[in-house]
Protein backbone atom coordinates (compact mmCIF):
# COMPACT_ATOMS: atom_id res chain seq x y z
CA UNK A 1 0.00 0.00 0.00
CA UNK A 2 0.95 3.17 -1.02
CA UNK A 3 -0.79 6.65 0.90
CA UNK A 4 -0.50 10.12 -0.20
CA UNK A 5 1.27 12.19 2.41
CA UNK A 6 1.15 16.47 1.77
CA UNK A 7 4.41 17.08 3.46
CA UNK A 8 5.95 14.77 0.21
CA UNK A 9 3.58 16.31 -2.26
CA UNK A 10 5.04 19.90 -0.93
CA UNK A 11 8.47 19.21 -1.26
CA UNK A 12 9.91 21.14 -4.50
CA UNK A 13 13.64 21.04 -3.05
CA UNK A 14 16.00 18.17 -4.60
CA UNK A 15 13.90 17.03 -6.96
CA UNK A 16 14.62 15.88 -10.30
CA UNK A 17 12.16 15.19 -13.13
CA UNK A 18 12.79 11.46 -14.34
CA UNK A 19 10.83 10.83 -18.05
CA UNK A 20 10.11 7.34 -19.11
CA UNK A 21 7.91 5.70 -21.69
CA UNK A 22 4.80 3.73 -21.24
CA UNK A 23 4.40 -0.25 -21.05
CA UNK A 24 2.01 -2.33 -20.67
CA UNK A 25 3.07 -6.19 -20.10
CA UNK A 26 1.74 -8.96 -22.25
CA UNK A 27 0.30 -11.07 -19.81
CA UNK A 28 -1.79 -8.12 -18.79
CA UNK A 29 -3.49 -7.90 -22.12
CA UNK A 30 -6.30 -9.98 -21.50
CA UNK A 31 -7.02 -9.12 -18.12
CA UNK A 32 -10.59 -7.16 -18.89
CA UNK A 33 -11.64 -10.43 -21.64
CA UNK A 34 -15.38 -10.32 -21.98
CA UNK A 35 -15.66 -7.47 -19.19
CA UNK A 36 -16.92 -3.95 -19.68
CA UNK A 37 -15.95 -0.50 -17.80
CA UNK A 38 -17.83 2.66 -16.50
CA UNK A 39 -15.79 5.37 -15.75
CA UNK A 40 -17.33 8.68 -14.19
CA UNK A 41 -15.53 11.44 -14.74
CA UNK A 42 -15.20 15.54 -12.78
CA UNK A 43 -13.26 18.41 -12.98
CA UNK A 44 -11.12 20.10 -15.69
CA UNK A 45 -9.66 19.24 -18.57
CA UNK A 46 -6.76 17.85 -17.17
CA UNK A 47 -9.06 15.05 -15.78
CA UNK A 48 -10.96 14.70 -19.05
CA UNK A 49 -7.59 14.01 -20.46
CA UNK A 50 -6.58 11.77 -18.27
CA UNK A 51 -9.96 9.45 -18.24
CA UNK A 52 -8.69 9.00 -22.30
CA UNK A 53 -5.63 7.72 -21.03
CA UNK A 54 -7.39 5.75 -18.97
CA UNK A 55 -9.94 4.24 -21.12
CA UNK A 56 -7.08 3.34 -24.02
CA UNK A 57 -5.45 1.04 -20.89
CA UNK A 58 -7.92 -0.22 -20.17
CA UNK A 59 -8.96 -1.52 -23.55
CA UNK A 60 -5.35 -2.27 -24.27
CA UNK A 61 -6.33 -4.56 -21.41
CA UNK A 62 -9.56 -5.98 -23.77
CA UNK A 63 -11.99 -4.33 -21.52
CA UNK A 64 -15.25 -2.89 -23.10
CA UNK A 65 -16.14 0.40 -22.58
CA UNK A 66 -20.02 0.85 -21.78
CA UNK A 67 -22.28 4.25 -20.48
CA UNK A 68 -24.82 2.21 -18.20
CA UNK A 69 -22.99 1.88 -14.29
CA UNK A 70 -25.07 -0.65 -13.15
CA UNK A 71 -23.81 -3.30 -16.32
CA UNK A 72 -20.18 -2.88 -15.78
CA UNK A 73 -17.57 -5.26 -14.42
CA UNK A 74 -15.23 -2.38 -13.70
CA UNK A 75 -16.14 1.44 -12.30
CA UNK A 76 -13.79 4.11 -12.05
CA UNK A 77 -14.25 7.44 -10.60
CA UNK A 78 -11.78 10.06 -11.67
CA UNK A 79 -11.87 12.68 -9.05
CA UNK A 80 -11.82 16.04 -8.74
CA UNK A 81 -10.25 17.86 -5.70
CA UNK A 82 -10.96 21.45 -6.07
CA UNK A 83 -14.55 21.94 -4.71
CA UNK A 84 -16.28 20.22 -1.91
CA UNK A 85 -19.32 19.93 -3.29
CA UNK A 86 -16.97 17.41 -5.79
CA UNK A 87 -16.05 15.68 -2.83
CA UNK A 88 -19.72 15.11 -1.79
CA UNK A 89 -21.37 14.40 -4.51
CA UNK A 90 -18.11 11.20 -5.35
CA UNK A 91 -19.07 10.02 -1.70
CA UNK A 92 -22.93 10.00 -2.87
CA UNK A 93 -22.29 7.81 -5.83
CA UNK A 94 -19.97 5.53 -3.55
CA UNK A 95 -22.93 4.66 -2.13
CA UNK A 96 -24.40 3.90 -5.50
CA UNK A 97 -21.49 1.55 -5.83
CA UNK A 98 -21.71 -0.33 -2.50
CA UNK A 99 -25.60 -1.04 -3.22
CA UNK A 100 -24.26 -2.66 -7.02
CA UNK A 101 -21.87 -4.42 -5.10
CA UNK A 102 -24.06 -5.99 -2.73
CA UNK A 103 -25.68 -7.95 -5.77
CA UNK A 104 -22.81 -8.40 -7.94
CA UNK A 105 -20.20 -8.78 -5.50
CA UNK A 106 -17.23 -9.63 -8.87
CA UNK A 107 -17.78 -5.93 -9.50
CA UNK A 108 -14.53 -3.99 -9.20
CA UNK A 109 -14.65 -0.75 -8.56
CA UNK A 110 -12.35 2.35 -7.65
CA UNK A 111 -11.41 6.11 -7.48
CA UNK A 112 -8.11 7.94 -9.27
CA UNK A 113 -7.52 11.12 -9.92
CA UNK A 114 -6.86 14.42 -7.76
CA UNK A 115 -9.43 13.45 -4.56
CA UNK A 116 -6.98 9.97 -4.24
CA UNK A 117 -4.43 12.04 -3.75
CA UNK A 118 -5.37 13.97 -0.64
CA UNK A 119 -4.55 12.04 2.91
CA UNK A 120 -7.81 12.65 4.68
CA UNK A 121 -10.08 10.76 1.85
CA UNK A 122 -7.64 8.05 1.71
CA UNK A 123 -8.08 7.71 5.43
CA UNK A 124 -11.58 8.13 4.96
CA UNK A 125 -11.74 5.51 2.27
CA UNK A 126 -9.43 3.05 4.89
CA UNK A 127 -11.91 3.52 7.51
CA UNK A 128 -15.46 3.55 5.75
CA UNK A 129 -15.32 2.62 2.18
CA UNK A 130 -12.67 -0.77 2.55
CA UNK A 131 -14.92 -2.56 0.10
CA UNK A 132 -13.63 -0.39 -2.57
CA UNK A 133 -10.99 -2.58 -4.43
CA UNK A 134 -8.76 0.06 -6.31
CA UNK A 135 -7.14 3.80 -5.17
CA UNK A 136 -4.58 5.21 -7.01
CA UNK A 137 -3.20 9.03 -8.04
CA UNK A 138 -2.54 10.99 -10.64
CA UNK A 139 1.05 9.98 -10.69
CA UNK A 140 0.01 6.27 -10.89
CA UNK A 141 -2.37 6.43 -14.38
CA UNK A 142 0.51 4.47 -16.17
CA UNK A 143 0.54 1.81 -13.64
CA UNK A 144 -3.19 0.93 -13.56
CA UNK A 145 -2.37 -2.75 -15.67
CA UNK A 146 -0.28 -3.96 -12.49
CA UNK A 147 -2.81 -1.85 -10.02
CA UNK A 148 -5.50 -3.67 -11.45
CA UNK A 149 -3.91 -6.88 -11.82
CA UNK A 150 -3.01 -7.18 -7.85
CA UNK A 151 -6.24 -5.91 -6.83
CA UNK A 152 -8.01 -9.27 -8.92
CA UNK A 153 -5.78 -11.42 -7.45
CA UNK A 154 -5.67 -10.19 -3.89
CA UNK A 155 -9.17 -9.46 -3.67
CA UNK A 156 -8.79 -6.45 -1.10
CA UNK A 157 -8.58 -2.67 -1.10
CA UNK A 158 -5.29 -1.92 -3.50
CA UNK A 159 -4.14 2.02 -2.57
CA UNK A 160 -1.34 2.93 -4.53
CA UNK A 161 -0.93 6.88 -4.16
CA UNK A 162 2.18 8.91 -5.16
CA UNK A 163 3.40 11.85 -3.62
CA UNK A 164 6.34 12.52 -5.70
CA UNK A 165 7.17 15.82 -7.20
CA UNK A 166 6.11 14.19 -10.18
CA UNK A 167 7.99 12.28 -13.12
CA UNK A 168 6.79 12.41 -16.83
CA UNK A 169 5.74 9.03 -18.73
CA UNK A 170 5.84 9.31 -22.80
CA UNK A 171 3.25 7.39 -24.94
CA UNK A 172 0.62 6.95 -22.77
CA UNK A 173 -2.46 5.73 -25.11
CA UNK A 174 -5.65 7.89 -25.53
CA UNK A 175 -8.80 7.14 -26.51
CA UNK A 176 -9.62 10.79 -27.64
CA UNK A 177 -13.67 11.69 -27.00
CA UNK A 178 -13.41 13.99 -30.46
CA UNK A 179 -12.16 13.17 -34.02
CA UNK A 180 -11.10 16.36 -34.35
CA UNK A 181 -9.91 17.95 -31.46
CA UNK A 182 -7.24 16.73 -29.45
CA UNK A 183 -5.60 18.08 -26.01
CA UNK A 184 -2.17 17.60 -25.70
CA UNK A 185 -0.29 17.79 -22.14
CA UNK A 186 2.54 20.28 -22.40
CA UNK A 187 3.25 20.25 -18.82
CA UNK A 188 2.12 18.98 -15.35
CA UNK A 189 1.83 20.21 -11.96
CA UNK A 190 2.32 23.78 -10.67
CA UNK A 191 5.17 25.05 -8.44
CA UNK A 192 2.78 28.71 -8.08
CA UNK A 193 1.20 27.50 -4.39
CA UNK A 194 -1.75 30.06 -4.73
CA UNK A 195 -3.29 29.84 -1.33
CA UNK A 196 -6.63 28.27 -1.70
CA UNK A 197 -5.62 25.45 -4.50
CA UNK A 198 -4.55 22.09 -3.79
CA UNK A 199 -3.15 21.54 -7.13
CA UNK A 200 0.75 22.06 -6.15
CA UNK A 201 -0.08 19.07 -3.83
CA UNK A 202 -2.13 16.73 -5.97
CA UNK A 203 0.08 17.14 -9.00
CA UNK A 204 3.03 17.76 -8.31
CA UNK A 205 6.17 20.06 -9.67
CA UNK A 206 5.38 22.12 -12.60
CA UNK A 207 7.53 19.75 -15.11
CA UNK A 208 7.23 20.41 -19.02
CA UNK A 209 7.26 18.04 -21.54
CA UNK A 210 10.08 17.59 -23.78
CA UNK A 211 9.46 20.16 -26.76
CA UNK A 212 10.06 17.38 -29.54
CA UNK A 213 7.44 15.21 -28.39
CA UNK A 214 5.07 17.68 -28.05
CA UNK A 215 5.55 19.37 -31.99
CA UNK A 216 5.56 14.83 -32.57
CA UNK A 217 2.82 14.41 -30.59
CA UNK A 218 0.52 17.45 -32.90
CA UNK A 219 1.94 16.10 -36.33
CA UNK A 220 0.30 12.52 -35.66
CA UNK A 221 -2.72 14.12 -34.90
CA UNK A 222 -2.70 16.13 -38.59
CA UNK A 223 -2.19 13.10 -39.86
CA UNK A 224 -4.90 11.28 -37.95
CA UNK A 225 -7.13 14.21 -39.39
CA UNK A 226 -7.60 16.23 -36.25
CA UNK A 227 -8.23 20.02 -37.07
CA UNK A 228 -7.53 21.43 -33.47
CA UNK A 229 -5.36 21.01 -30.90
CA UNK A 230 -5.42 22.71 -27.27
CA UNK A 231 -2.05 22.64 -25.29
CA UNK A 232 -2.89 21.61 -21.68
CA UNK A 233 -1.72 22.44 -18.61
CA UNK A 234 -2.07 24.11 -14.76
CA UNK A 235 0.04 26.78 -15.95
CA UNK A 236 0.69 26.55 -19.52
CA UNK A 237 2.38 30.10 -19.82
CA UNK A 238 5.04 28.70 -17.42
CA UNK A 239 5.70 26.29 -19.50
CA UNK A 240 10.00 26.00 -19.85
CA UNK A 241 10.84 27.26 -16.74
CA UNK A 242 11.52 24.21 -15.09
CA UNK A 243 14.13 23.09 -17.92
CA UNK A 244 17.14 24.28 -18.20
CA UNK A 245 16.57 26.14 -21.61
CA UNK A 246 16.00 29.11 -23.41
CA UNK A 247 13.06 28.46 -24.37
CA UNK A 248 9.05 28.94 -23.39
CA UNK A 249 5.32 29.37 -23.93
CA UNK A 250 5.58 31.72 -27.01
CA UNK A 251 8.30 29.67 -28.58
CA UNK A 252 6.60 26.38 -27.98
CA UNK A 253 2.82 28.59 -29.66
CA UNK A 254 5.18 29.45 -32.48
CA UNK A 255 6.13 25.98 -33.30
CA UNK A 256 2.73 24.21 -32.59
CA UNK A 257 1.62 26.72 -34.88
CA UNK A 258 4.38 25.87 -37.59
CA UNK A 259 3.13 22.49 -37.77
CA UNK A 260 0.25 23.91 -39.73
CA UNK A 261 -2.43 22.02 -37.57
CA UNK A 262 -5.64 24.59 -38.28
CA UNK A 263 -6.73 25.30 -34.67
CA UNK A 264 -4.42 25.87 -31.28
CA UNK A 265 -5.75 26.25 -28.56
CA UNK A 266 -3.88 26.91 -24.75
CA UNK A 267 -5.29 26.82 -20.95
CA UNK A 268 -4.63 27.47 -18.58
CA UNK A 269 -3.05 30.82 -18.09
CA UNK A 270 -1.81 32.19 -14.98
CA UNK A 271 -1.62 36.30 -15.62
CA UNK A 272 1.97 36.52 -14.17
CA UNK A 273 3.45 34.32 -16.99
CA UNK A 274 1.76 35.84 -19.81
CA UNK A 275 4.49 37.56 -21.87
CA UNK A 276 4.71 40.68 -24.66
CA UNK A 277 6.17 37.92 -26.78
CA UNK A 278 3.15 35.13 -26.18
CA UNK A 279 0.57 38.20 -27.77
CA UNK A 280 2.67 38.90 -30.58
CA UNK A 281 2.77 35.02 -31.11
CA UNK A 282 -0.69 34.93 -31.39
CA UNK A 283 -0.76 38.21 -33.08
CA UNK A 284 1.42 36.56 -36.46
CA UNK A 285 0.11 33.13 -35.87
CA UNK A 286 -3.37 32.96 -37.62
CA UNK A 287 -4.20 29.85 -36.78
CA UNK A 288 -3.69 30.36 -33.10
CA UNK A 289 -7.17 31.30 -31.75
CA UNK A 290 -7.53 34.42 -30.10
CA UNK A 291 -9.13 32.78 -27.26
CA UNK A 292 -7.48 33.50 -23.75
CA UNK A 293 -8.65 32.24 -20.40
CA UNK A 294 -7.08 34.29 -17.96
CA UNK A 295 -8.23 34.12 -14.23
CA UNK A 296 -8.18 37.32 -12.34
CA UNK A 297 -9.69 35.80 -9.46
CA UNK A 298 -10.02 39.00 -8.06
CA UNK A 299 -10.29 42.33 -8.37
CA UNK A 300 -9.23 43.38 -4.87
CA UNK A 301 -5.22 43.61 -4.17
CA UNK A 302 -6.24 42.53 -0.58
CA UNK A 303 -7.53 39.71 -1.14
CA UNK A 304 -4.78 38.87 -4.89
CA UNK A 305 -2.20 38.71 -1.47
CA UNK A 306 -3.64 36.76 0.68
CA UNK A 307 -4.51 34.42 -2.22
CA UNK A 308 -0.87 34.40 -3.33
CA UNK A 309 -1.73 34.81 -6.68
CA UNK A 310 1.47 37.60 -6.94
CA UNK A 311 0.07 40.15 -9.50
CA UNK A 312 -1.88 43.62 -8.79
CA UNK A 313 -5.16 44.72 -9.86
CA UNK A 314 -3.05 47.02 -11.91
CA UNK A 315 -0.57 44.47 -13.54
CA UNK A 316 -3.84 42.34 -14.33
CA UNK A 317 -5.77 45.40 -16.15
CA UNK A 318 -2.23 46.29 -17.79
CA UNK A 319 -2.08 42.98 -19.46
CA UNK A 320 -5.64 42.54 -20.06
CA UNK A 321 -5.93 46.36 -21.97
CA UNK A 322 -2.36 45.33 -23.84
CA UNK A 323 -4.26 41.53 -24.86
CA UNK A 324 -7.16 43.47 -25.99
CA UNK A 325 -4.64 46.04 -27.67
CA UNK A 326 -3.11 43.84 -29.50
CA UNK A 327 -6.38 41.53 -29.95
CA UNK A 328 -9.15 43.62 -30.67
CA UNK A 329 -11.23 40.52 -31.91
CA UNK A 330 -10.32 38.42 -28.98
CA UNK A 331 -12.65 37.24 -26.07
CA UNK A 332 -11.35 36.51 -23.03
CA UNK A 333 -12.57 34.94 -20.30
CA UNK A 334 -12.17 34.53 -16.28
CA UNK A 335 -11.93 32.66 -13.29
CA UNK A 336 -13.45 34.71 -10.04
CA UNK A 337 -13.55 33.09 -6.72
CA UNK A 338 -15.76 35.16 -3.85
CA UNK A 339 -16.49 35.09 -0.18
CA UNK A 340 -12.11 34.55 0.23
CA UNK A 341 -11.55 34.90 3.95
CA UNK A 342 -11.65 38.79 4.51
CA UNK A 343 -13.10 39.80 1.67
CA UNK A 344 -14.72 42.67 2.34
CA UNK A 345 -17.77 44.29 0.96
CA UNK A 346 -15.67 46.75 -0.54
CA UNK A 347 -13.08 44.24 -1.70
CA UNK A 348 -15.79 42.60 -3.46
CA UNK A 349 -17.05 45.65 -5.24
CA UNK A 350 -13.73 45.95 -6.45
CA UNK A 351 -14.04 42.73 -8.11
CA UNK A 352 -17.28 43.94 -9.53
CA UNK A 353 -15.43 47.46 -10.89
CA UNK A 354 -13.06 45.17 -12.76
CA UNK A 355 -15.31 43.06 -14.05
CA UNK A 356 -17.46 46.36 -15.41
CA UNK A 357 -13.86 47.42 -16.68
CA UNK A 358 -12.90 44.75 -18.61
CA UNK A 359 -16.46 42.96 -19.85
CA UNK A 360 -15.78 39.35 -19.59
CA UNK A 361 -16.94 37.27 -22.29
CA UNK A 362 -17.75 34.87 -19.98
CA UNK A 363 -16.56 33.40 -16.54
CA UNK A 364 -16.99 30.49 -13.84
CA UNK A 365 -17.39 32.11 -10.83
CA UNK A 366 -16.95 30.32 -6.98
CA UNK A 367 -17.69 30.41 -3.36
CA UNK A 368 -14.66 29.92 -1.98
CA UNK A 369 -14.21 26.38 -0.11
CA UNK A 370 -11.24 26.15 1.84
CA UNK A 371 -9.49 22.61 0.71
CA UNK A 372 -8.13 21.01 3.71
CA UNK A 373 -3.91 20.99 4.05
CA UNK A 374 -3.40 24.73 2.06
CA UNK A 375 -2.81 27.71 3.57
CA UNK A 376 -6.49 29.51 3.07
CA UNK A 377 -8.10 26.42 5.05
CA UNK A 378 -5.93 27.52 8.21
CA UNK A 379 -7.44 31.11 7.22
CA UNK A 380 -10.54 31.99 9.26
CA UNK A 381 -13.49 31.48 6.86
CA UNK A 382 -15.22 34.83 8.32
CA UNK A 383 -17.67 35.30 5.47
CA UNK A 384 -21.12 33.64 6.33
CA UNK A 385 -22.11 30.98 3.16
CA UNK A 386 -25.55 33.81 2.95
CA UNK A 387 -23.08 36.40 2.62
CA UNK A 388 -21.35 34.50 0.06
CA UNK A 389 -24.53 33.72 -1.77
CA UNK A 390 -25.48 36.52 -2.42
CA UNK A 391 -22.13 38.13 -3.41
CA UNK A 392 -22.15 35.00 -6.17
CA UNK A 393 -25.89 35.93 -7.31
CA UNK A 394 -24.90 39.48 -7.70
CA UNK A 395 -21.41 38.98 -9.57
CA UNK A 396 -23.38 36.29 -12.04
CA UNK A 397 -26.45 38.78 -12.88
CA UNK A 398 -22.97 41.13 -14.16
CA UNK A 399 -21.06 38.49 -15.64
CA UNK A 400 -24.30 37.15 -17.98
CA UNK A 401 -24.95 40.58 -18.79
CA UNK A 402 -21.38 40.94 -20.34
CA UNK A 403 -21.66 37.61 -22.34
CA UNK A 404 -24.91 38.96 -23.63
CA UNK A 405 -22.97 42.02 -24.65
CA UNK A 406 -20.45 40.35 -25.87
CA UNK A 407 -21.98 37.66 -28.09
CA UNK A 408 -24.77 40.60 -29.21
CA UNK A 409 -21.88 42.28 -31.28
CA UNK A 410 -21.44 38.77 -33.51
CA UNK A 411 -25.25 38.82 -34.88
CA UNK A 412 -25.31 39.22 -38.65
CA UNK A 413 -21.70 38.80 -38.84
CA UNK A 414 -19.95 35.48 -40.73
CA UNK A 415 -17.55 33.39 -38.66
CA UNK A 416 -15.40 30.34 -38.74
CA UNK A 417 -16.54 27.48 -37.20
CA UNK A 418 -15.50 23.71 -36.30
CA UNK A 419 -18.42 21.75 -36.63
CA UNK A 420 -18.26 19.05 -34.50
CA UNK A 421 -21.03 16.79 -33.99
CA UNK A 422 -24.85 16.95 -33.68
CA UNK A 423 -26.45 19.47 -30.70
CA UNK A 424 -27.02 17.35 -27.95
CA UNK A 425 -30.55 18.72 -27.45
CA UNK A 426 -31.61 18.80 -31.39
CA UNK A 427 -30.33 16.01 -33.22
CA UNK A 428 -31.32 17.82 -36.58
CA UNK A 429 -28.77 21.26 -35.69
CA UNK A 430 -25.40 20.59 -35.79
CA UNK A 431 -22.69 22.32 -33.14
CA UNK A 432 -19.70 23.85 -33.08
CA UNK A 433 -17.08 26.46 -32.00
CA UNK A 434 -15.94 30.05 -33.63
CA UNK A 435 -12.56 30.84 -33.11
CA UNK A 436 -13.31 33.11 -29.89
CA UNK A 437 -15.00 30.15 -28.19
CA UNK A 438 -18.51 30.85 -28.46
CA UNK A 439 -20.94 27.55 -29.29
CA UNK A 440 -23.06 27.80 -32.34
CA UNK A 441 -25.86 25.57 -33.39
CA UNK A 442 -25.91 25.49 -36.81
CA UNK A 443 -28.20 24.82 -39.76
CA UNK A 444 -26.53 22.34 -41.98
CA UNK A 445 -26.28 18.79 -43.26
CA UNK A 446 -24.08 16.16 -41.44
CA UNK A 447 -21.51 16.45 -44.32
CA UNK A 448 -20.15 19.38 -42.61
CA UNK A 449 -19.12 18.15 -39.38
CA UNK A 450 -15.40 17.68 -38.78
CA UNK A 451 -14.59 21.02 -41.16
CA UNK A 452 -14.50 24.57 -40.82
CA UNK A 453 -16.93 26.32 -42.19
CA UNK A 454 -18.20 30.20 -42.89
CA UNK A 455 -21.06 30.75 -40.37
CA UNK A 456 -23.19 33.49 -40.37
CA UNK A 457 -24.60 34.98 -37.10
CA UNK A 458 -28.67 34.92 -36.95
CA UNK A 459 -29.48 34.64 -33.39
CA UNK A 460 -28.20 35.20 -29.96
CA UNK A 461 -28.64 33.59 -26.53
CA UNK A 462 -26.84 34.68 -23.64
CA UNK A 463 -25.14 31.05 -23.99
CA UNK A 464 -24.94 30.19 -27.80
CA UNK A 465 -25.65 31.08 -30.76
CA UNK A 466 -27.19 30.11 -33.81
CA UNK A 467 -25.81 30.46 -37.84
CA UNK A 468 -26.19 29.06 -41.31
CA UNK A 469 -23.73 28.18 -43.06
CA UNK A 470 -23.17 30.73 -45.73
CA UNK A 471 -20.46 29.63 -48.45
CA UNK A 472 -18.68 26.43 -48.16
CA UNK A 473 -15.18 26.23 -47.76
S1 LIG B 1 -1.56 28.73 -10.69
FE1 LIG B 1 -3.52 27.65 -10.84
S2 LIG B 1 -3.03 25.48 -10.47
FE2 LIG B 1 -1.27 26.68 -9.76
S3 LIG B 1 -1.64 26.99 -7.58
FE3 LIG B 1 -2.49 28.79 -8.63
S4 LIG B 1 -4.66 28.29 -9.02
FE4 LIG B 1 -3.59 26.37 -8.49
Amino acid sequence: MKKPNFDFARNRKDTSVETSEYIIAENLKNIGQNKKYFIKTYGCQMNEHDTENIKAILEQMSYTEIDKMEDADLILLNTCAIRENVHDKVFGYLGRIKHLKQTKPHVVAGICGCMAQEESVVDKILSKYKWLDIVFGTHNIHDLPNILDKALEKKELEVQVLSIAGNIIEGIPAKRVSKYKAWVNIMYGCDKFCTYCIVPYTRGKQRSRDKESIINEVKNLINQGYLEVTLLGQNVNAYGKDLDVSYGMAELLKEVALTGIKRVRFVTSHPWDFTDEMIEVIKDNKNIMPYIHLPVQSGSNNILKLMGRRYTREKYLELFDKIKKALPYSSITTDIIVGFPNETESDFNETLELVNTCKFDSAFTFVFSPREGTPAAKMVDNISLVEKENRLQELNILINKYSKEANDKYLGKTVPVLIEDYSQKNKNILMGYTDTMKLVNIVGDSKYIGTIQNVKITDIKTWSMDGEIVNEL
